[in-house]
């Protein structure tokens, strides 16, 4: 099972030419703990790398509490330049208004940073029971456009109107990146999601671009499965599917459906890959709200986000030994929080991993 999940997380970092190739050169990354369960997870994650003495030293930044002119939303514009300045980064989840308010701080995050590709592994762990025991995919969702573009207006009153902007440049940027993680990380299938059926033009263009880029890798099976029919087929069959690229929206929905398949949100971590090798690691969830503040959260998926980054910057050994603490501890059962059917509180399921390391 370890192996799998080597090979699902990768022993290469990606073209990365920011990664480290020794243990020991302290490194600078950003960490960013967010919004409600956010700073309780990152401090599991903190002490976590503490006591597996990873050599980083984490640069934190907090949301602000007023807007910044430079960035349009609570996020810094000194925060955004320790990412470019550091290349890496593990942020929390960050909290979003429903309807008016200032620009969504993921948005800025994404915009700002163009971070372009959001990789989401998601593979059953051993000695975790659910429905499926093979499951082991890769969702690559576009980060910067589609439905996300922020352009929203009334036309009429009782009339609103929301752009998806899908353009050729990042199609075919997130299309290279699938196929090329699909090569680098010996996989063999790349499944384009879409509805190009009814958005004929969008998602038409999506999938042009998807297909043009299939060619140059004629190693890689590619296919093309429509979004209704792929939701119907992971939850009858995740073993049919193995990296699935897709616009941005499809990306946010599947990828939380992928996470049901093995336990939850509390289990999956992502990557936001950026020009120039940035590479910001967070959960797929967000800030789970209904359970912040009481020790409850599972730190789990952040940490493994946080193992992404340690790979990211070739720290494999580091990325390794957390890795399996992390499985050995909820494979033994005895300490689990409570979206795993435990009864552990997130500081004793954080020490039980330190106990395991
Ligand atoms: P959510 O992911 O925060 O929570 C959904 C459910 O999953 C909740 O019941 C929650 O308790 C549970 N859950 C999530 N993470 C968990 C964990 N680590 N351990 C145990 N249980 C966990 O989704 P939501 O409630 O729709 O969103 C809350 C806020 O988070 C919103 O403001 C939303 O915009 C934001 N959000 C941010 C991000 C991000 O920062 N990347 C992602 C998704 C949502």
């Amino acid at each position: 099972a370890f192996q799998l999940l080597r090979q699902t997380l990768g022993r290469r970092s990606l073209a990365n030419p920011r990664a480290f190739s020794s243990a020991s050169t302290p490194i600078r990354a950003t960490l960013f703990p967010g919004d409600g369960i956010g700073p309780e997870i990152a401090d599991s994650v903190k002490q976590i790398f503490q006591a597996a003495d990873v050599p980083i030293e984490w640069e934190e930044h907090y949301v602000g509490t007023e807007i910044d002119p430079r960035t349009q939303s609570f996020l810094t514009w000194e925060s955004l330049e320790s990412v470019r300045r550091n290349g890496v980064g593990l942020k929390g989840p960050m909290a979003t208004p429903i309807g008016k308010g200032h620009r969504s701080l993921n948005l800025t995050l994404r915009k700002e940073l163009n971070l372009y590709a959001n990789v989401r592994p998601c593979y059953s762990l051993p000695g975790y029971k659910t429905r499926y025991d093979n499951v082991n995919l890769i969702t690559i969702r576009e980060n910067t456009e589609g439905e996300y573009s922020g352009l929203e207006h009334q036309v009429v009153r009782g009339v609103v109107e929301s752009l998806k902007i899908i353009t050729r440049q990042a199609s075919l940027r997130v299309a290279e990146y699938a196929f090329h993680y699909a090569k680098a990380h010996g996989r063999e299938r790349v499944s384009a999601i879409h509805k190009a059926n009814i958005m004929q033009k969008t998602d038409g263009l999506f999938l042009k671009c998807c297909r043009e880029v299939a060619e140059k890798y004629p190693e890689i099976t590619y296919e093309e499965v429509v979004i209704d029919n792929c939701c119907m087929m992971l939850v009858k069959n995740p073993a049919l599917f193995d990296v699935l690229v897709m616009p941005n929206l499809y990306g946010d929905i599947i990828s939380d459906l992928c996470a049901g398949l093995v336990g939850g949100l509390g289990l999956t971590p992502s990557c936001n890959i950026g020009e120039g090798g940035i590479a910001l690691a967070e959960a797929v969830h967000g800030s789970a709200p209904d359970i912040a503040g009481k020790n409850l959260a599972n730190p789990t998926a952040l940490l493994l986000s946080g193992v992404a980054m340690l790979r990211h910057l070739n720290l494999h050994d580091k990325a390794e030994l957390i890795q399996k603490a992390i499985l050995n501890t909820i494979a033994e059962g005895k300490h689990r929080t409570a979206d795993l059917g435990g009864s552990s509180k997130t500081t004793e399921f954080t020490q039980a991993i330190i106990d395991h390391l």
